[in-house]
């Protein structure tokens, strides 16, 4: 070494007086060493070696130093050949790249491993990133997914819609949004997702990014509450409130456009004596039984429910009340010639009904109910085993 600044006397932690005179190699880290020495030698026999590459120096304790050097030689009048070099410090740069690299590992090993699915989309909205449990969740592998667009795998185009409209509303986040998406193999799959609009270093929007957790299981759970609140248990069809709901529905459709609509109310005759007679599971049995009879007389559109104990109601839309009368004859007649069969015995039934026929005036379902109670009183008053009609009464 003939010239060094103090800068690499202060690189390699070396005064200049124990790096001047002393042979470059010394400096060399010993792994690199072989390499760096072949550059040399190459160079001064005038061979093409790269003039500028990475190795290790030494510090004056040993430890190495990454650096870049650009290396070049000097030739004098006398012949005498001079290797001069600059040398750059890329112990920082180096520091910077592994610390990256162990960010970027750690961030795939979150998205590996997490089982929600993390996503991005462009501006376009199609997917430029998915997590891998995109394959747990959808059924799809991420590459399968990447470049289509995310709007193709939501049940409905709208479903995404939805999505992005929270977004708006929310001022760039979106907030627990459920939604319905399909898996590969056709079912729904339902998620609930956080997304957010992404931008640039700028500020300019280039697209959405999300997390969506798959929720089937807790909504495959709500609808089955939700059917529990809303089917009797016994005999499957709508208990008393829900059948009230359904019925003040078809009512106000019905007098919006005035449209007919009647309803019978049915109750068992005798019941309390089946149950007295032949059992109370033969009372259940009977009242399956009878509404089996009833669904398989009326119509899909009819609505019927549970609304007592053995008490029963039918509302008919499209229905003028002569049709009503006859439907409600043919169930009477049904129950009359199809006693229940139990593994022994046969339990003869019979039944009674009133009918109700909606005026035009606007009409809940209580106030039909109670005209129809009416005339089914009348029908048990009149012996039973018979259909009246709410009109029929005398005022
Ligand atoms: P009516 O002809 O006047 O209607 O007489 P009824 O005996 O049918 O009327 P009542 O209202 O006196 O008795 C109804 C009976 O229905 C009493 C009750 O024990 C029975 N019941 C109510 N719900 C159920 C049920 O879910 N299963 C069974 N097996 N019986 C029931
Ligand atoms: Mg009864
Ligand atoms: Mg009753």
């Amino acid at each position: 070494m003939v010239y060094a600044n103090q800068a690499l006397a202060t690189l390699i932690d070396t005064p200049l007086d124990k790096i001047l005179q002393q042979p470059f190699t010394q400096f060399v880290f010993a792994t690199d060493l072989e390499r760096v020495v072949g550059y040399y030698e190459a160079r001064l026999r005038g061979e093409d070696v790269p003039n500028e590459y990475e190795f290790r120096m030494r510090s004056s304790h040993g430890h190495p130093i990454d650096i870049r050097i650009n290396v070049g030689i000097s030739i004098a009048d006398d012949g005498t050949r001079t290797s001069i070099g600059t040398i750059k410090d890329l112990r920082e740069t180096k520091r910077t790249m592994r610390d990256l690299a162990r960010s970027q590992r750690d961030i795939e090993s979150i998205l590996n491993n997490m089982p929600d699915v993390f996503y991005r989309t462009d501006l376009q909205g199609l997917v430029t990133l998915m997590s891998p449990s995109c394959k747990e969740v959808l059924g799809y592998e991420a590459d399968e997914m990447i470049g289509q667009p995310l709007a193709n795998f939501y049940c409905t185009p709208a479903e995404r819609e939805k999505i992005l409209l929270a977004i708006q509303e929310g001022k760039g986040k979106a907030r627990l949004v459920e939604a319905c998406l399909k898996h590969k193999d056709g079912s729904k799959v339902w998620i609930s997702t956080n997304a957010y609009m992404r931008a640039d270093e700028d500020g300019k929007v280039i697209g959405v990014e999300g997390i969506a957790r798959n929720i089937s299981e807790r909504k495959a759970m709500e609808d089955k509450l939700t059917t529990l609140a809303r089917i009797d248990d016994l005999t499957q069809i709508y208990n008393r409130r829900f059948f009230y709901e359904e019925a003040d529905k078809l009512l106000t459709v019905a007098h919006r456009y005035q449209r007919p609509v009647t309803l019978l109310m049915l109750d068992l005759d005798r019941f309390k004596q089946v149950n007295d007679t032949y059992g109370h599971r033969a009372g259940d049995e009977l009242l399956i039984h009878f509404t089996q009879l009833c669904r398989s007389t009326i119509r899909e559109t009819d609505i019927i429910g549970r609304t007592g104990g053995e008490e029963f109601a039918i509302l008919l839309p499209e229905t003028e009340l002569g049709a009503a009368f006859q439907l409600a004859e043919r169930i009477r007649a049904a129950v009359e010639t199809n006693a229940l069969r139990l593994d022994h015995v046969i339990v003869p039934y019979s039944v009674s009904i009133g009918v109700a026929v909606k005026d035009a005036t606007e009409m809940h379902i209580e106030k039909l109910l109670s005209q129809a109670d009416k005339a089914l009183y009348e029908a048990k008053d009149a012996g039973r085993n018979r259909t009246r009609i709410y009109d029929d009464m005398p005022v």
